[in-house]
């Protein structure tokens, strides 16, 4: 299988996972130093050929991959991670402390997907879920370190998308694989190579407030570029990360907005969300129609407003 791939400096590349089929969507990264791999976040399990496809174009065996390192183990990033280790027999999975025993016993994971999407459809979409041995699973708090050939990768505790969610620092490049935590960025919306951003707010476990502590955390650290999972590198951080704040407010707004709207408050926040994405499209002219827009941010907009409902319910006021 010939794998749709983005290569950037430092020995890291995107892999277009082709999330449900759509390209451009969901990356799994690649990080090759000295002949040995990482691949950060695995997707899902359909995307394992592909991973290990662009790894061999690069000379990579799936013996020479060492670690698979998850940002969260939201199942369009961890979902892979079984079928990928399984293919990869010297590889460690890292994960937060949080989300380690759901990668040794997937089986909840795949009840609460099942219980959102059915069976058929989280087949479709995911493939087999496979559980991950204890004995290689590394657990990776706040300040944990793990060295690929002699290069060091820093792990922050990253709350506000997911309480189980880290993000990965590459010492050497100062660069930042970034999961959810940075939004998402679609290149279909870049204008002249200037990208824009878009939080994520999927459910169930969004916090306004811990997403603007870990974005600043982020941003102190003055990464020269970012590594989103949907899509891609992007540059000029410190703008992006005035941009996630600004629209984190603006969703935390929406929901307020809703808060009291009893039977239709799923598909008030659903317009409330869409709208933003309209108003942003604007703001930044982004070069998709209306109809386009809607479509890149279907899954986006659902899960957003799903999210936003389920802080409404976990928020004291
Ligand atoms: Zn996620």
């Amino acid at each position: 299988m010939a794998a749709t791939v983005f290569d950037y400096a430092e020995g890291i590349s995107a892999v277009d996972a082709f999330y449900d089929g759509r390209p451009d969507q969901t990356a799994a990264h690649i990080l090759i130093e000295q002949g040995r791999a990482a691949v950060i976040d695995a997707a899902t399990a359909h995307a394992a050929p592909r991973i290990l496809a662009a790894l061999s174009e690069r000379g990579i065996a799936p013996e020479q991959v060492d670690y698979v390192v998850l940002t969260h183990v939201h199942l369009d990033h961890a979902g892979g991670a079984g079928t990928l280790m399984a293919r990869c027999p010297n590889a460690r999975l890292t994960v937060h402390p949080r989300g380690a025993r759901h990668m040794i016993d997937p089986a909840r994971l795949l009840a609460a997907t099942v219980a959102i999407y059915g069976t058929e459809a989280t087949r479709r979409v995911y493939g087999e879920i496979l559980p991950v041995a204890a004995d290689r699973v590394i657990e990776t708090g706040d300040g944990a370190t793990i060295r690929l050939a002699g290069r060091v990768l820093e792990f922050l505790d990253a709350p506000g998308h997911a309480r189980h969610h880290v993000v990965v620092r590459d010492a050497r490049s100062r660069h930042l694989f970034a999961g959810d935590s940075f939004g998402l960025s679609y290149r279909a919306l870049d204008r002249g190579g200037r990208p824009s951003v878009f939080p994520t707010t999927s459910p169930s476990q969004f916090d306004p407030g811990a997403l603007h502590a870990t974005l600043d955390r982020m941003l102190a650290l003055a990464p020269p570029a970012v590594y989103l999972a949907h899509f891609g590198q992007v540059g000029d951080v410190a703008r992006l990360g005035a941009d996630l704040h600004r629209l984190i407010d603006a969703h935390v707004a929406i929901a307020e907005r809703c808060r009291d709207a009893g039977p239709a408050r799923l598909d008030r926040l659903k317009t409330g969300v869409a709208e933003l994405v309209l108003a942003e499209a604007e703001r930044q002219a982004w070069p998709l129609g209306s109809d386009a827009l809607m479509r890149l941010f279907a899954i986006d907009i659902e899960l957003n407003a799903q999210g936003l409902a389920a802080w409404l319910d976990s928020d004291p006021r």
